[in-house]
């Protein structure tokens, strides 16, 4: 069997595999770009579990992306808070305003032009919502693609790759890695034995888990969000910044990050 009649089978399989077994999220129910972008935007390093109460939120506070243009941008982040990385709802917003003005780009370049969009979110968008024949590659890709491939792959060696064995469509073949990597082929002990590709797979053991996520608790990180949460609702900064045990300095260190991101000026920013 030819290498190219080898891939067509693996991707035959996984789609049929994916119809079967494919997650129920709310994004997922229409192709329309404006949901898909905010769910992939949200799912920038968080989790799916978290993403699926505030994506409801956002599109019962703003249905349309025309909407989520014109929304207070205070309260856009007082919906946001809690999902971390604040700074993605203002992009967010300001992608919404752009598109508003311009229309959608259906170009990967295009895409990748929208202020918060880079190449991971614009080829998720492109393929689901444009049709664009694209693999979006983040960890799950990568992880998968490398025991594929049958040893670790990065940077161009990976793109290269990925670009070569991209199923059709590209949309349900993006989601479909996606599924698989968060139900079969997880970073430790992949589940080789209910896997649909197993017969195409060149080595499980190859790839080399990322390191975890540092700890929230303790973190600026944690400082950040709590700070900007008692902004929105007037609560005193330093007596929050206190009560997380946080150093004067570690404070106003804090505040000013949050100041020259333009998060903590959000409230003047609209009046
Ligand atoms: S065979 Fe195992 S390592 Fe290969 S894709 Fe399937 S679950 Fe992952």
């Amino acid at each position: 069997m030819t290498l190219v009649a080898a891939q067509a089978e693996r991707n035959e399989s996984l789609l049929t595999w994916f119809k079967a077994n494919s997650r129920d999220l709310p994004w997922r129910r229409s192709t329309d770009p404006y949901p898909v972008l905010l769910s992939e935007v949200m799912l920038q390093q968080t989790q799916v579990r978290r993403v699926l109460p505030k994506f409801e939120a956002f599109m019962e506070h703003w249905p349309t992306i025309e909407s989520l243009a014109a929304a207070r941008t205070d309260e856009l982040l007082r919906v946001w808070s809690g999902l971390g990385y604040n700074s993605r709802a203002l992009r967010l917003q300001d992608a919404a305003r752009w598109i508003t003005r311009s229309g959608w780009p259906d170009t990967l370049a295009g895409l990748c032009e929208l202020p918060g969009v880079g190449s991971y979110t614009a080829a998720a968008v492109g393929a689901i919502s444009f049709g664009i024949d694209v693999p979006a590659v983040d960890t799950n890709l990568t992880r998968i693609l490398s025991r594929w491939a049958g040893e670790p792959l990065s940077g161009a060696m990976l793109s290269e790759y990925a670009y070569e064995v991209v199923g059709t469509p590209a949309g349900d073949w993006n989601q479909a890695l996606m599924d698989l990597g968060s139900a079969v082929c997880i970073r430790q002990a992949p589940m080789c034995s209910v896997c649909p590709v197993s017969k195409w797979c060149g080595d499980p053991t190859v790839y080399e888990p990322p390191p975890r996520q540092s700890r929230f608790e303790g973190s600026h990180r944690q400082l950040r969000g709590a700070l900007l949460h008692a902004h929105l609702n007037g609560t005193d900064l330093h007596d929050i910044g206190r009560a997380l045990n946080r150093s004067d300095t570690e404070i106003a260190l804090a505040l000013s990050a949050l100041e020259d991101e333009g998060l903590i000026d959000v409230v003047l920013r609209d009046t």
